[in-house]
């Protein structure tokens, strides 16, 4: 039996190559500097209810989610972040690295509610109930980062 069990991160499904994204569009990012942590996969957005491809959406400034034609997803994004939330609980998870500049994943930017293509500082709907439970939210950016808080959690 293998007794060093890795510790596990949570990561944006998106970042590991999965087709999830708003756009369907498959991206791949080099995490091989992760290879001794296990990477637990979850997309809120999907886990919300939401299909692939879909309309994008963005935050208000009443803090409702709507997509670009005006439907209301705010229960959709909600529903999602607690599905995340579980898997940290059951998971004993204290890390994620979630997508940068989305509105459920972002941990400091997010665009406006316009859909003008406007970033402000901001989190997403997932990041700020994970970091309201004590998880440590980091980008894809920001590995080092990371990688340094996680080596003093050992
Ligand atoms: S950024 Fe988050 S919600 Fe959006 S596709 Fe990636 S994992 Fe899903």
């Amino acid at each position: 039996m293998n007794i060093f069990l890795k510790s596990k991160i949570l990561i944006s499904a998106c970042l590991l190559g999965k087709r999830v994204r708003y756009d369907g569009i498959v991206k791949y990012y080099d995490f091989s500097s992760l290879d001794n942590y296990e990477l637990i996969a979850c997309c809120p957005e999907v886990d919300g209810g939401l299909p692939i491809p879909r309309f994008p959406s963005e935050i208000q400034v009443n803090g409702k989610v709507l997509n670009v034609n005006g439907l209301d997803v705010t229960d959709e994004f909600n529903y999602g972040a607690n599905i995340a939330l579980k898997l940290v609980l059951n998971e004993n998870i204290k890390v994620a690295i979630l997508k940068s500049k989305s509105p459920s994943c972002s941990n400091k930017m997010v665009y406006d509610g316009t859909f003008s293509g406007v970033l402000m500082r901001g989190v997403g709907v997932t990041m700020k109930v994970l970091e309201e439970n004590g998880i440590k939210v980091f980008d894809e950016n920001e590995i080092e980062e990371a990688l340094a808080y996680l080596s003093v959690l050992k």
